[in-house]
């Protein structure tokens, strides 16, 4: 049984309540983690609080940049045992688990150096002034994790938190805490002081939503639905706290008759299959030039007829979704385009090894999808590719914009100046010319604008969100 990770103690819940663990490979039960309430958000933020007023504010810089350089070595030599605790909680193929475990390493190495590095200003002004600025940290970070990347959402949020200077409290998604307390312990191993990353395990509504109201939580980092977002903007709001919103995407890939298609085929097919398409930044959006829509997705089709969906542990193309929920949602977006008489191009295969009882979803390529429809505008979290077509530049541009959501775009056509007006024009957190994703780009300021929600994390500008600036001036004649 998992217990919270508190003041550097693994601690049972008050309320003696726990929740059952499922492998989504199989559907069965093997683990169970705490049905944490709002006492135990209290006891984790006071344990933060305390860390924080007591020995942490007093930790230079450049000893927080060691100490989060001594965790990301520490997570190095544990890669293996993270990766086989992610594939196990969340259905991740092997190879997907060590991505996320890899980049948990890397992110908290890049954090580890840009902690000695985040200056203040000096500002002229009058005679007789200086005045100058400092970015302080903003005191106990909330971080609210979803289940599709704990780690590597961990890493960019509470990464970024803990060099800037901040504690954190963390409530990871009830499907997906696992990875997440090992972490912490092994940062209490380093020598993180007690209560500097405390993990609070449960409910949405019942713990996210108690540590979303704490008073004592000074900054909330959410990743997650535009539902749950604003139901935290508007707890927020009660107390005029900051939030920083990841709410997902629904992002295109455009590409224009003269892309090379040889790279961008595989390139397409990742960004939607990746994860089992339960990815904030998936690509699930194909917008194809009309000269080359047919021929196009004939070879897409035939990529997609290729894929192979199974158990974790057998490291195929794509692996389980992570709950029965969700297996139903992707089933009533296909049965909504079913009804509409979307054209379905191609699917993948679950293997026969699957267990009936595991989440498993074949990848599925639909065309001539209508930009109306609820499968172009809204996000399925799930391996499913919704292809239309454009005539030219304006209506590629008008297509891309056209939902909601704005958060990664993909360009791909040879002609440079049509690289530069694109980037400008869609409207998009990220534009990536030519390929997509680059590489889990820990070093990518990351976020979104309309319902993609707003601040950015990734990169050495998320360190601005987790800090408020403070300005000196000082008369001196
Ligand atoms: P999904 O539907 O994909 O699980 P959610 O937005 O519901 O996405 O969940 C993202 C994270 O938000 C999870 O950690 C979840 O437990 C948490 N959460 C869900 N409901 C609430 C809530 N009312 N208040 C705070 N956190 C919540």
């Amino acid at each position: 049984m998992q217990l919270n990770f508190i003041a550097n103690a693994d601690v049972p819940s008050s309320s003696g309540r726990t929740l059952q663990v499922l492998d989504p490979s199989d559907g069965q039960p093997f683990d169970e983690i705490q049905r944490s309430n709002a006492a135990d958000i209290d006891s984790a933020v006071r344990a933060a609080r305390d860390c924080f007023e007591g020995v942490w504010h007093k930790v230079s810089a450049a000893d927080r940049g060691r100490l989060l350089y001594k965790l990301s070595q520490k997570i190095a030599e544990h890669v293996d045992e993270l990766a086989l605790i992610e594939q196990r909680d969340c259905g991740k193929p092997v190879k997907q688990a060590r991505a996320d475990a890899l980049a948990l390493v890397r992110y908290f190495e890049f954090y580890a150096g840009a902690c000695d590095k985040l200056h203040g200003e000096t500002i002229p002004y009058q005679d007789g002034y200086s005045v100058f600025t400092w970015r302080e940290p903003h005191g106990v970070t909330g971080h609210i994790i979803p289940w599709n990347y704990p780690m590597q959402i961990f890493g960019r949020s509470v990464g970024g938190a803990l060099a800037a200077g901040n504690v954190c409290v963390v409530k990871p998604a009830e499907d997906a805490c696992l990875s997440l307390i090992r972490v912490a312990q092994l940062a209490a191993e380093v020598g993180f002081p007690a209560g500097a990353l405390n993990i609070v395990t449960g409910y949405g509504h019942e713990v996210g939503d108690a540590l979303a109201r704490h008073e004592g939580i000074d900054h909330i980092s959410f990743t997650g639905s535009p539902k749950i977002g604003t139901l935290i903007q508007q707890v927020a709001a009660e107390r005029h706290c900051p939030v920083t919103l990841e709410l997902g995407g629904k992002s295109p890939q455009i590409i224009f008759a003269d892309a090379d298609l040889d790279a961008a085929i595989p390139v397409i097919i990742n960004a939607i299959v990746q994860n089992a398409g339960q990815t904030c930044s998936a690509g699930s959006r194909v917008l194809i030039q009309r000269g080359i829509y047919e021929p196009l997705l004939e070879r897409l089709g035939r990529a997609f007829e290729a894929l192979r969906v199974g158990p974790a542990a057998m490291d195929l193309d794509v692996g389980p979704l992570i709950r029965q929920t969700q297996q139903q949602r992707v089933w009533d977006f296909l049965s909504d385009a079913q009804v509409a008489g979307i054209p379905m191009v191609a699917h993948g295969i679950v293997v026969d090894e699957a267990p009936e009882t595991g989440f498993y979803q074949a990848p599925t390529l639909l065309r001539d999808v209508p930009v109306n429809h609820r499968l172009a505008q809204e996000e399925v979290f799930g391996p499913v590719l919704a292809a239309m077509q454009f005539a030219d530049e304006d209506e590629a541009v008008a297509l891309a914009n056209a939902t909601q959501f704005g958060l990664v775009a993909g360009v791909w056509t040879a002609d440079g100046a049509r690289q530069f007006r694109m980037a400008k024009r869609v409207r998009s957190g990220q534009v990536f010319i030519n390929n997509y994703g680059a590489g889990g780009g820990v070093e990518l300021p990351f976020g979104g604008v309309k319902s993609s929600g707003y601040g950015r994390e990734k990169g050495f500008e998320a360190l601005y969100g987790f800090t408020t600036l403070k300005t000196v001036a000082i008369k001196h004649g």
